[in-house]
């Protein structure tokens, strides 16, 4: 079974103003679908691995293959990080996650403020494309941290929560180099009821 790319939950537009309809056209139908079919392409050498998940595929790298291994690891992250990131964003969102994300968030932070401020400076910091990142270690404690490229957290042992895209694909043709500008939009976007079910996943 090959992956098949995952529809945006809700219509290119639904995001606006935060994130402008034609990125979110050619992010969702262009560079998602293209690491979709990379993917795709890369696993069809090796039909051993056809009834892996993507999640098992990126969690142990080094199982796979050495010929598609950079493939799986740059699309694989690719269709695994993106289709995630779509869920992490919604209409009519943003604000701040109650109930026992916003708890573990306090001890761990501080604060949501000096939360907020630690993951947007993570993103800030990418230097190049990448993602910032919430995720959990498997000691069960929070980790604000970053990935260069398609990487992903499973990759490391991490299990993603919350995660932004700072690619400039993701936000050129609306902000251009303003990333901080992006970012502090995109906090508008994060859908916290989905954060909260994987945070308890
Ligand atoms: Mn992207």
């Amino acid at each position: 079974m090959a992956f098949e790319v995952i529809p945006l939950p809700y219509p290119y537009e639904a995001l606006e103003p935060y994130i402008d309809t034609q990125t979110m056209q050619l992010h969702h139908d262009k560079h998602y679908a293209t690491y979709t079919t990379n993917l795709n392409a890369a696993l069809e050498k090796h039909p051993q691995l056809a009834n892996q998940s993507v999640e098992q595929i990126l969690s142990d790298l080094n199982r796979i293959p050495e010929d598609i291994r950079v493939a799986v690891r740059n699309n694989g992250g690719g269709y695994y990080n993106h289709g995630i990131f779509w869920e992490m964003m919604a209409p009519n969102a943003g604000g701040q996650p109650g109930g026992s994300l916003g708890q573990a968030i306090q001890s761990a932070f501080g604060s949501f403020d000096s939360f907020k401020d630690q993951l947007q400076k993570t993103a800030l910091a990418r230097f190049g494309s990448g993602w910032a990142w919430l995720s959990r270690r498997r000691d069960g404690g929070l980790e604000i941290h970053s990935t260069a490229n398609q990487d992903t957290p499973l990759s490391e042992g991490l299990f993603p929560i919350l995660g932004v895209d700072v690619w400039e694909h993701a936000y050129y043709l609306k902000y251009q180099n303003r990333r901080a500008d992006y970012l502090t939009a995109w906090w508008n976007t994060v859908n916290w009821p989905y954060v909260q079910k994987r945070f308890e996943q």
